[in-house]
């Protein structure tokens, strides 16, 4: 069954008092900024069940993927005590109070190779940094503080008990969870994995996508343009966003808008896929045979978001595939995918919690213009001027113009009741270089 949330994620514009106070563009509350968005995605999230197949893999080629498994330590990091600098090893009970104490030097401790000794009352024994702390000794003082003479060393009056040291199981004590199921691997991940020692990991395979491209206007690269047509360039956008998701990614090129071959593409991509993307053909006046192919394969929503670009999405089920219905226009494609589909193809894939996106205030550098009711992702590009990190937008707007996404490095929120911005004004950016 279709069911249309149209009406309860539109705000009609007329029902919007315009307000000439730009300061309106900025919220404060993150969830009032645009409830119908921040709710869009959270139904979307809400919903979408992780993936549940897992295997194993050798640390490194774990990189980039989701623990399906806490990480628990099976020694403490460190494993033990030892020296955080260059210096000497002491008992601190050999200190006296008030003046400097003599202490009589009985061999040095390296990392990786420890005194062996234990470090009687008087005694030091002469550390490098990482070394084990040897027996007896409890403190280390630094190099540069003592006086040394001959086989004396001679430590001034002020140094703490346990100063300079690591202690055993500091960073991780043995039992401990080191790392949570959900949590994706990054280059500290993988680092963190080596320091227990643990060479494989457990981890969710990867998301299955599918995805292609519908309109008959489309041309795939490599002809010549006819008349009227467009070079495909969603599908390009997508295998970069989704090869960066880290998703088995399974391109179905495009696919002309006639009903049939729209249901046996769709219905071949269930089979293969946990999750499939469309672009295209979700707009007024397209969605009508699209709807009816989605009625009859699975249970599909039409969503009409009060945000520019990409107000016309898809979500639902066909078979026991996820289908996100994204529309056709290149920057809404990217809107959309970065604001919604994103965070439930990570949970999809397994990420528990989500990545949280600060939304960074910043000084406007030129004015935006804007109509009350939709919440706007203007495309912006973060610059310093004369000491202070500013935003201005780039280049046209338009929302087939790619280039403007090339060039961005963030989007530039404005909420829905903003009615405008001049330069000099506060709005909020979302970054998303390297996404
Ligand atoms: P639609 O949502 O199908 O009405 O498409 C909206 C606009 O996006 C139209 O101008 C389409 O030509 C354009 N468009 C749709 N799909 C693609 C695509 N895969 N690559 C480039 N432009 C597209
Ligand atoms: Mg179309």
């Amino acid at each position: 069954s279709i069911t249309d949330f149209g009406g309860s994620f539109l705000n009609q514009p007329d029902q919007v008092t315009p307000m000439t106070d730009t300061s309106s563009c900025v919220s404060n509350a993150p969830e009032s900024i645009a409830l119908s968005a921040a709710e869009a995605r959270d139904r979307m999230v809400a919903e979408a069940v992780p993936i549940s197949g897992r295997e194993f893999l050798p640390v490194r080629s774990a990189l980039g993927r989701i623990l399906s498994a806490d990480i628990v330590a099976p020694h403490d990091v460190p494993a033990h005590d030892n020296s955080a600098m260059d210096g000497y090893a002491v008992r601190f009970d050999s200190l006296s109070g008030a003046g400097e104490t003599r202490l009589n030097v009985v061999g040095t401790a390296f990392a990786g190779s420890a005194f062996s000794g234990l470090i009687g009352k008087g005694k030091a024994v002469r550390i490098m940094t990482g070394a084990v702390l040897p027996a007896g000794a409890d403190t280390v003082v630094v190099q540069k503080v003592k006086r040394v003479d001959g086989d004396a060393v001679f430590v001034p009056a002020g140094q703490r008990k346990g100063q300079n040291t690591r202690r055993a199981g500091e960073d991780l004590a043995r039992g401990a969870v080191a790392l949570s199921a959900g949590k994706r691997v990054g280059p500290a991940e993988l680092g963190l994995i080596a320091s227990l020692g643990i060479a494989e990991v457990e981890v969710r395979r990867r998301l299955r996508v599918a995805f292609f491209s519908t309109g008959d206007e489309l041309a795939s690269i490599g002809k010549p343009l006819a008349p009227g047509e467009v070079y495909d360039s969603n599908r390009y956008t997508l295998h970069g966003l989704l090869t960066r998701l880290g998703a088995d990614i399974i391109d179905m090129g495009v696919v002309p808008d006639q009903p049939q071959v729209l249901e046996a593409t769709l219905a071949e991509a269930a089979q293969v896929a946990d999750a499939i993307i469309t672009t295209g053909g979700v707009s007024v006046g397209e969605a009508d045979f699209v709807r009816e192919i989605l009625e009859k394969l699975g249970e599909v929503k039409f969503w009409k978001l009060n945000i520019k670009p990409g107000r016309p999405m898809a979500f639902g089920k066909v078979g026991k595939a996820w289908l996100f219905g994204l529309p056709g226009n290149p920057v809404a494609v990217m809107v959309s995918y970065t604001q919604f589909a994103l965070d439930a193809l990570l949970r999809l894939s397994g990420l528990d919690p989500l990545p949280v996106r600060p939304l960074l205030t910043v000084v406007a550098a030129n004015a935006i213009k804007k109509q009350p009711g939709r919440r706007e992702y203007v495309r912006g590009q973060i610059v310093a001027v004369d000491g202070e990190w500013q935003v201005k937008t780039v280049g046209n707007q338009g929302s087939g113009v790619l280039r403007s996404m090339s060039e961005a490095n963030c989007f530039v929120v404005l909420p829905e009741d903003c009615t405008g911005v001049q330069a000099g004004d506060s709005v909020q950016v979302q970054l998303f270089d390297g996404l």
